[in-house]
């Protein structure tokens, strides 16, 4: 058993926002993808640039917003549908095995990705792995993630409100082929995506 949450508000119009959950051992797949061979073996010059993206990474994560800046309920980024994948492990290229941590959305190259939630950009550049990637902090140790956009269209340090334009999907970084991979990301473990967006959260306003 875990108790995850938080209290939020000040003086008594507080909201007890935590739960107490069973953890279970969860049963997911296996899949094997081709990628470019760089993103299976890079070379040092590349690996430098990976460490560095990791520090960032590590940076940006580690300094949310202490009040939420969300509001209601969390929307899909995309109209596209969405893939059960979240949790998937993954052989890329018959070595390298990672598990997936997000939702992988079925988006035609060049549609429109939208914020799930408001929140303030922390990060919007293109990363090795990730590709252009756009970071939202939704305040309280919440972020969400869109990766291998073909173009980013909001800059670091801007609010950005429900359904905002964010950039455009694609196919940057490690990917076989075009789509979004949204990740959701909750003190510092990524959940699945798909059961933030099934959850009420109409007390959050
Ligand atoms: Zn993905």
């Amino acid at each position: 058993m875990l108790k995850i949450g938080a209290r939020i508000g000040a003086g008594d119009r507080t909201i007890d926002l935590s739960r107490t959950v069973e953890i279970h051992e969860a049963h997911y797949r296996t899949g094997t993808l081709t990628v470019a061979p760089k993103f299976v073996e890079p070379n040092p010059e590349e690996l430098t640039r990976i460490k560095a993206e990791i520090a960032l990474k590590d940076k940006v994560f580690a300094t949310s917003a202490p009040q939420p800046l969300w509001t209601g309920d969390f929307r899909a980024p995309v109209h596209a549908p969405p893939t059960d994948s979240f949790g998937t492990r993954r052989m890329f290229n018959g070595e390298l095995a990672s598990i997936h941590k997000g939702m992988d959305f079925r988006a035609p190259m060049g549609t429109a990705v939208h914020a799930g939630n408001s929140g303030v950009v922390v990060l919007a550049r293109p990363l090795y792995y990730e590709g252009n990637c756009v970071v939202i902090d939704h305040g309280l140790g919440l972020y969400t993630i869109s990766m291998h956009l073909s173009r980013i269209d909001v800059h670091e340090g801007q609010h950005v409100a429900k359904g905002q334009l964010l950039g455009l999907s694609g196919a940057t970084g490690r990917v076989t082929g075009p789509h979004l991979h949204w990740a959701v990301r909750w003190q510092n473990a990524y959940l699945d995506p798909a059961k933030l967006l099934r959850m009420d959260l109409a007390a959050v306003r």
